[in-house]
């Protein structure tokens, strides 16, 4: 059993997050909560420029809806704090002088103009962008007057200009690359602000991270990060870049393969508990074959051996079927109810009285608990059980076998028996329309179908008599009432 980890998840308040950036949260807390560690939440709001109003609300609200509790971070505070990285300033700051002081940095003068022309030049050129380094090798003379012009200089890294940097990630392995290929990145931006290479580095030594586990996107910054680290004196943690996630043809999942913002998905209806089942598929298994897991199962598994490296398909196909299976299996129709009621709420028409009748709902809710997939369906599924003044057109309502005179008569008979019987069970209603059925020489296919209309204005509803014992007497006497009048007034 490995020791307890710290861990983070450190997002950038840049958008809604999306499950990408969600599935790195879950696999870091289940990390935390496996090992009986920490989970640490930090943002990254260093750069300004890129914030975006109410992306923090989202990613907290993201992480609440599927309980993925922050040991430390926003709200909660924690020993390391602040956990906003724009509150560290002094932090940063404070040890770019120190880099400075052993020279392992330096200021740049280069106007914004200038750095664009080289890019362009370069892509011109076909070759990568990369600073020059002009300002690596100024006088002091010449440091001098890029003061006096007034220029707010950035701070750059003195990259090694020869040799490798390697390192060792646990899911890719041995990572080295020609330190020729890296340039002197920013540390600190003209701003005063520091860029994500410097925060995230010190703030990663700092709050005493274990383990770094985040998209592979970031491999790229990993080997500027690891000469911070070494220029710093700092141990680097352990790095775990987890893989892509891919959408169903193999690019990389974006929002031309539908919803990506997790936000949405609730908002669409699937169940906290499943989105955290599935994201924990995206590149990590059990055993390859075992699907369905709880959270807590998830948690005692949960191993950094078990994350894949390739990338990980995307197949909302086996959401829904997970969604689906769930609602079915895992959940109580009282919970079923409690989940399906804000969509209620929300969807249903205004003229449904509020509160709903908290027994009726959960009548239905068991009719519907084998066919619900998204709770977003609710008010759709449900709402003929809401609206007594059901709308339908007349031949939907006679089909291909009947006139409207036969059909007449036979609600009428229906009615009428209705009105007798005590026993409104399932059981009971299906004896007696059977033997109506054979009674009038009815083919049921056709008896049943008319009934359907009548009583929920639809041709495709959950099995008639279950929904009748739901409705109930009064209600179904109401509805037939109306089907007969609507035949008889044409
Ligand atoms: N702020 C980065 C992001 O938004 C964090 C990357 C990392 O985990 O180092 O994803």
């Amino acid at each position: 059993m490995p020791g307890p980890a710290r861990v983070r998840y450190a997002p950038s308040p840049t958008g809604e997050p999306h499950v990408g950036n969600i599935r790195t949260a879950l696999f870091n807390w289940l990390y935390a909560r496996h090992t009986g560690g920490q989970f640490i939440l930090r943002i990254e709001d260093t750069d300004q420029n890129r914030i975006v109003p109410g992306a923090l609300d989202s990613i907290l609200e993201s992480l609440r809806w599927l309980g993925l509790d922050w040991d430390e971070g926003p709200e909660v505070g924690g020993p390391y704090g602040p956990y906003f990285q724009s509150q560290r300033l002094h932090i940063y700051r404070e040890i770019a002088d120190r880099l400075l002081s052993q020279d392992s940095v330096y200021s740049c003068y280069c106007s914004p103009e200038r750095l664009d022309e080289m890019r362009k030049e370069q892509q011109r050129r076909k070759e990568p962008p990369k600073y020059d380094g002009q300002c690596r090798y100024l006088s002091e003379a010449e440091k001098k007057r890029g003061v006096g012009d007034g220029v707010n200089p950035v701070v750059r890294f003195k990259t090694p200009l020869e040799g490798h940097t390697s390192f060792y990630d646990l899911i890719r392995g041995e990572i080295t690359v020609a330190n020729s290929t890296l340039d002197d990145f920013v540390l600190l931006k003209s701003d005063g602000f520091p860029t994500y290479h410097l925060a995230n580095v010190i703030d990663d030594h700092l709050m005493e991270i274990t383990h770094i586990m985040r998209a592979d996107e970031w491999l790229a910054s990993t080997p500027r990060h690891m000469l911070l680290y070494r220029a710093l004196g700092f141990e680097p943690p352990v790095m775990v870049h987890l893989p892509l996630i891919l959408g169903p043809d193999r690019a990389k999942l974006s929002k031309r393969h539908g919803a990506t913002s997790l936000v949405e998905y609730k908002e669409n209806g699937f169940l906290p508990e499943v989105m955290i089942n599935f994201l924990a598929l995206l590149g990590w298994s059990f055993d390859e074959k075992t699907e369905i897991f709880s959270v807590d199962e998830l948690i005692e598994h949960f191993a950094l051996e078990r994350i894949g490296k390739t990338g990980a398909i995307f197949n909302h196909e086996k959401l829904l079927w997970m969604n689906g299976l769930y609602m079915r299996e895992r959940l109580t129709v009282h919970d079923l109810m409690g989940r399906v009621l804000p969509f209620l709420e929300q969807g249903l028409p205004p003229e449904v009285p509020r509160p709903f009748d908290g027994a009726y709902v959960e009548d239905i809710m068991a009719l519907l608990q084998d066919r619900i997939k998204l709770l977003s369906e609710g008010p759709e599924l449900t709402e003929f059980f809401f609206m007594d003044d059901l709308e339908y057109e007349t031949p939907t309502l006679l089909g291909k076998d009947f006139d409207r005179e036969r059909a007449e008569g036979i609600l009428s008979l229906v009615q009428a028996r209705l009105s007798d019987i005590e026993d409104f069970s399932t059981e009971a209603l299906e004896g007696m329309t059977r033997r109506m059925a054979e009674e009038l020489g009815l083919k049921t296919g056709s008896f049943f179908g008319l009934l359907r209309v009548a009583f929920t204005g639809r041709t495709a509803a959950p099995p008639l008599f279950e929904t009748m014992e739901a409705l109930g007497k009064e209600r179904c006497l109401y509805r037939i009432e109306r089907s007969i009048r609507k035949l008889h007034d044409g």
